[in-house]
């Protein structure tokens, strides 16, 4: 059986990221991939808020777009503009970044294993058994379980995961009709807390999508009815279907247990109102590759707890409020959604997104929309203390 400092369960973008960072601090690593090719089917719309740039390393050839702006869209089509002077998101090649990012981890040292599913892992003792000809195990002081929504690992010591199910088209609209550095957001109150995107790609290409509680014929059909409806992507011709799955945030999910610790999806680290997981997923590896080195080097695993503890400390406020955001969405009807889009649009709402509106942290936009009293204006009472309790 051979033996590692780590093991990583799970070739995505957080794991390989995390098997970086620990290769990088001269940690013996594994990465164990159930898949044989890395990145491939895409599940992700791709789109990223720049802190991406920040949180991990982004060469400028995955980026298909910068973004500066979007267009909001109500269920009556009542539109919100909103822009920015520097990008506020890129649109990645996301099968692309996946491969560089493994690549980056085994340059920086890793040994990443192909077509090995993990089976099992026992927790206390770091021991993992693989599914493959020899059924073969491994064993390493630290194990992390990086594997996505359905997680094996993190099936061990936490109860099955709630998600939201997604479906993605690439379409082509056949002549120049987007503006390729906008994207365009739709609400529903069917959908809702989700919502529906349309991502260009080029001024005739465009990924589109959308997450809700629904099962997968449900999207099919409110994707093509987007179609249907909106001039701006009518009459598209279908390339590609894509499916996918996004965990619900849970606050409560067991993050470590013994010698192993969760990660990404597989940790349920996704933004409740966007669905993204990324950003939050690279700054975690990162929080918890200190954690698992200082745990390594004192030779003590309970320093493993540093992790969930740092976590929290760093996203507890922002996950709140947007928890909330959330909650308030999911209750809104069409009608409410309606008088919402109008109202902001009249108390001047666009420029104040414009300004205060980050992609990757809503607390400031809403701290601001309470400020001016746009959110008391709008929102019944009640709803809007609830909001405004979340500063106190
Ligand atoms: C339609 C859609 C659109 C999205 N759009 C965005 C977006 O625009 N921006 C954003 O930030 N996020 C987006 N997301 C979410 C984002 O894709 C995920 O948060 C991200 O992929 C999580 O990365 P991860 O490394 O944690 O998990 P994953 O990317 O799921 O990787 C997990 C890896 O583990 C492997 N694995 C699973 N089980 C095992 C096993 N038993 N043994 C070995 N290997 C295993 C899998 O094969 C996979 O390679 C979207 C998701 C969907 C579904």
């Amino acid at each position: 059986m051979k033996n590692y400092d780590v093991a990583v369960v799970g070739a995505g973008p957080v794991g390989s990221t995390f098997a970086r960072h620990m290769a990088e601090k001269g940690y013996k690593v594994a990465v164990l991939e159930k898949k044989r090719e890395i990145g491939v089917p895409l599940q992700c719309a791709g789109l990223l808020g720049k802190r991406i740039k920040k949180v991990n390393i982004l060469p400028d050839k995955f980026i298909i777009n910068p973004v500066h702006g979007a267009f909001l869209h109500s269920p009556e089509d009542t539109i919100l503009s909103v822009q920015k002077d520097k990008p506020e998101a890129y649109v990645l090649d996301r099968v692309g970044y996946d491969k560089f990012l493994a690549q980056l981890a085994e340059d920086a040292g890793a040994d990443i294993f192909l077509n090995q599913k993990v089976e099992k892992v026992d927790t206390l003792r770091g021991v993992i058994d693989i599914k493959n000809k020899e059924n073969d195990k491994i064993s390493a002081t630290v194990v992390v379980g990086a594997d996505g929504h359905a997680s094996t690992i993190s099936e061990k010591f936490n109860p099955p995961v709630e998600s939201f199910q997604a479906a993605q088209y690439l379409v082509d609209v056949g002549e120049k009709r987007f503006q390729k550095d906008y994207v365009h957001l739709y609400v529903d109150s069917r959908v809702a807390p989700g919502f529906l995107w349309v991502i260009p790609l080029s001024e005739s290409t465009a990924r589109i999508g959308l997450f809700a509680d629904c099962n997968y014929q449900q999207l099919n059909i409110l994707l093509k009815e987007l179609i249907d409806k909106r001039p701006e992507i009518r009459g598209s011709t279908i390339l590609k279907k894509y499916y996918g799955v996004i965990p619900k945030y849970n606050s409560q999910k067991q993050l470590v247990k013994d010698r192993v610790l969760l990660l990404g999806d597989a940790a349920s680290q996704v933004k409740p109102t966007t669905g993204g997981g990324l950003i939050m997923g690279f700054t975690c590896a990162e929080i918890a590759s200190r954690a698992a080195s200082q745990a390594l080097e004192n030779e003590n695993i309970e320093l493993l707890a540093n992790y969930p503890q740092e976590y929290h400390e760093e996203f507890r406020k922002e996950l709140k409020a947007q928890l909330m955001v959330h909650k308030i969405f999911k209750s809104l009807t069409d009608a409410d959604l309606e008088y919402m889009f109008r109202k902001l649009k009249e108390e001047g709402a666009e420029e104040i997104i414009s300004h205060y509106g980050d992609m990757d942290s809503q607390s400031i936009l809403i701290k601001e929309l309470l400020k001016r009293g746009i959110l008391f204006s709008i929102l019944p009472k009640m709803l809007s203390r609830r909001i405004s309790n979340l500063w106190k």
